[in-house]
């Protein structure tokens, strides 16, 4: 564990709302590590690590190693899948790996960060939940997952301020992202009416998301913790 060397670790930084986010760390100067299972297509001063995040073993191997390289001071759990299916169609094994991706790296992903925030009396944990959280249809898997890290956030939150480290959830609405357009087509009629659904009357942009989670990994933040921001264009309120 380097305390000399503090970093910002995001999953799925690689593209979307994840790539979005270590764009602001970057220009507020801190070092970031992207795990991801692809390089980012476009240049980034972000170091990337490849790993698959279902594979257990290669998932807890790539977290050591980045945390023996860096003080994970700032950890945005990021990286998921929505893989839409209803409650018929949705099999044990494609449950598992949504478990794997969405909750389950969640937690490895802050027991890796953990030693080093303890040291410093210090840390940011944000997590990407969803709007889904409070119930989607078709979304059995996604949805369990997606409120399960709000209980993790919440439970987290009490057992580490402590230490100084909080830990918040965002949970987006609609985000015009890879994992958005491929159930939702561009203009399609149901893209129109999900976002007739939207109280703002459009699609959100991964910098929407960027902007909240800027907000709890600022020190500025250090009073919030165990909170969950629904950044999703009041599609949650008069429900
Ligand atoms: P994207 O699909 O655009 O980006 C997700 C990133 O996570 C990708 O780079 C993807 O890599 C990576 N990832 C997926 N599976 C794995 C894996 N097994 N191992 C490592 N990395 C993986 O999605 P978004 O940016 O839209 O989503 C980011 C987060 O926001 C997710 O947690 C999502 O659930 C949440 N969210 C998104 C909403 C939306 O409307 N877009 C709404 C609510 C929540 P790869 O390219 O290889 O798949």
């Amino acid at each position: 564990m380097s305390i000399e060397k503090p970093a910002a670790l995001v999953t799925g930084g690689s593209r979307g709302i994840g790539a979005a986010i270590v764009q602001k760390l970057l220009a507020r100067g801190i070092p970031v590590v992207i795990l991801d299972r692809e390089a980012p297509a476009e240049q980034t001063d972000a170091r990337f690590v490849r790993c698959d995040l279902t594979d257990l073993a290669a998932t807890k191997a790539a977290l050591a190693e980045i945390a023996a390289t860096n003080a994970i001071l700032w950890l945005v759990n990021n990286a998921g899948i929505a893989a839409p299916a209803s409650l018929e169609e949705t099999t044990i094994e494609d449950f598992d790996k949504v478990v794997a991706i969405n909750l389950r790296a969640c937690i490895l992903s802050a027991q890796a960060a953990l030693p080093a925030m303890k040291a410093a009396g210090k840390g940011r944990i944000v997590t990407i939940s969803s709007r889904a959280a409070l119930g989607k249809e078709l979304r059995t898997a996604y949805s369990a997952t997606k409120a399960g890290v709000i209980g993790l956030t919440r439970t987290w939150a009490l057992e580490l301020a402590p230490h100084g480290i909080t830990v918040n959830a965002i949970g987006p609405g609609p985000i015009e992202t890879e994992l958005f357009k491929s159930a939702n087509p561009h203009n399609s009629p149901r893209t129109q009416a999900i976002i007739r659904g939207v109280p703002v009357q459009r699609l959100g942009q991964p910098e929407d998301i960027a902007h909240a989670a800027d907000f709890f990994l600022s020190d500025g933040a250090s009073f919030v913790t165990g909170q969950v921001l629904y950044v999703c264009g009041g599609m949650t309120v008069g429900v």
